[in-house]
């Protein structure tokens, strides 16, 4: 499967961005209030910037307390996050994701963003595409 059908599956809703300027505390909203967990830093919608994840803010907050709520998400953001292309298998979106720990990755064709996938997304295309493979085989096999 292709990440462009994951995509697909997921609706053509627009992908939730965040300019690099605004507060962390605006950010955390953002994350409460459309219950996803990051964010893609991005000054028109199309360049992207860099990533903020819900563990960023997390971390920052144990580390230095509510004063973070106050910095930018530049402060906390990570510049130029890796990426993957709609031409790219779930598998590979997947190697990515794992190697790199991350379960967010967006989605850049030709230096324009296009939309976000994440681990869970990623996983969810594989074990259909693993169930539909065994109910090949398994045909293969009865003869049916
Ligand atoms: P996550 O697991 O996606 O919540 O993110 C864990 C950490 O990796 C956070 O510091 C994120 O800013 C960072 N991160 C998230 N997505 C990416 C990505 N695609 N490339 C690089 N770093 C990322």
């Amino acid at each position: 499967m292709l990440v462009q059908q994951i995509l697909k599956s997921k609706g053509d809703g627009p992908v939730i961005t965040i300019k690099a300027s605004e507060s962390i505390a605006d950010a955390a909203s953002i994350l409460a209030e459309r219950r996803i967990g990051g964010l893609i830093v991005s000054e028109d919608g199309k360049k992207v910037k860099g990533i903020l994840s819900e563990r960023d803010i997390v971390r920052s907050l144990a580390l230095r307390g509510a004063v973070c709520l106050s910095e930018t998400v530049s402060d906390l953001m990570t510049p130029n996050p890796v990426s993957c292309a709609t031409s790219e298998t779930a598998d590979s979106a997947l190697q990515k994701m794992t190697n790199g720990r991350f379960r967010h990755m967006p989605v850049i064709d030709e230096g324009v963003l296009v939309g976000i996938i994440t681990i869970g997304d990623a996983v969810k295309a594989r074990l259909e595409e693993l169930a539909m493979e065994k109910d090949a085989l398994q045909g293969m096999i009865m003869g049916h």
